[in-house]
């Protein structure tokens, strides 16, 4: 049966871009704006932290909304060098990651802090953009879908809804290395995860946006957006450049 859930297509430009990058952005928003009356998904640019502000007046008009990459689980406090939910709020973010593999891997975050984070990104009317995926050891061990379980389970908050909450599955393994699973591996991993999110929130698991993340790029999009499991993608080094992240965008088909 098909997917009835509005694609969502973000990239994270992770620890890049200055002021230099805006108007790539603004071709982003551009060329994102020229698909408005048929587009067939919703466009995000997750952006450093120091850049959420100007993001948000370089897009203003168009329909790409702008995220932050992380957020505190506190509301706000001795944190030196952290960022707040309300503070990207504030700057006119829509949408935060948390959990990130690069986060879990550099800064030691677990499940608990992720669920903490996503809490604190709800409170502040953000969507959390909740990312779990294996390593390679993990799923050569045959453990990805219990290691994905455990992330699900553990980084969800029980309040978590389709609206508040997206779910990308991002192999570890898979981040930047132009590497990919096959499409046979997404697909079971989509389909295992929404039955996962049935089974913790009813009809409601069925309308999580469950994105794919881990080396996207335009050559091999269409076909793992054609994966009806796949309801978007979480796209790193692709989004830094205009042309590549619009030719992923174009490669999604109507639903
Ligand atoms: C990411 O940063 O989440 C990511 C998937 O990166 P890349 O597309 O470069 O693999």
């Amino acid at each position: 049966m098909a997917d009835p859930v509005r694609p969502l297509i973000a990239g994270n430009w992770k620890m890049n871009g200055t002021s230099a990058e805006l108007p790539e952005l603004k071709r982003i928003a551009d060329g994102v704006e020229g698909t408005r009356s048929d587009s067939p998904y919703d466009a995000l640019i997750c952006v450093p932290a120091t850049l959420v502000d100007r993001a948000v007046r370089t897009v203003v008009g168009s329909p790409l909304a702008v995220g932050g990459q992380d957020c505190h689980g506190e509301e706000n406090g001795a944190h030196t060098g952290d960022i707040s939910a309300a503070m990207l709020a504030d700057a006119g973010a829509t949408h935060v990651i948390v959990g990130h593999s690069e986060r879990r891997a550099d800064h030691g975050e677990t499940d608990i802090d992720v669920m903490g984070k996503a809490l604190a990104a709800h409170a502040q009317g953000l969507t959390a953009i909740v990312c779990v995926g294996e390593t390679r050891q993990e799923r050569e061990d045959g453990r990805a879908m219990d290691v994905v379980d455990t992330q699900l389970a553990g980084s969800l908050p029980e309040h978590a809804t389709p609206q508040t909450t997206v779910i990308a599955y991002e192999p570890v393994w898979a981040i930047g290395t132009g590497l990919t699973p096959s499409l046979h591996d997404i697909e079971a991993m989509h389909d295992h995860m929404r039955d996962r999110l049935r089974e913790r929130f009813g009809t409601a698991g069925a309308l999580f946006r469950l994105l794919y993340g881990g080396s996207v790029k335009p050559a091999n999009a269409g076909e793992i957006f054609g994966i009806s499991s796949v309801d978007g993608a979480l796209i790193g080094g692709a989004s830094l450049k205009s042309d590549d992240f619009l030719a992923i965008c174009a490669a999604m088909p109507a639903r």
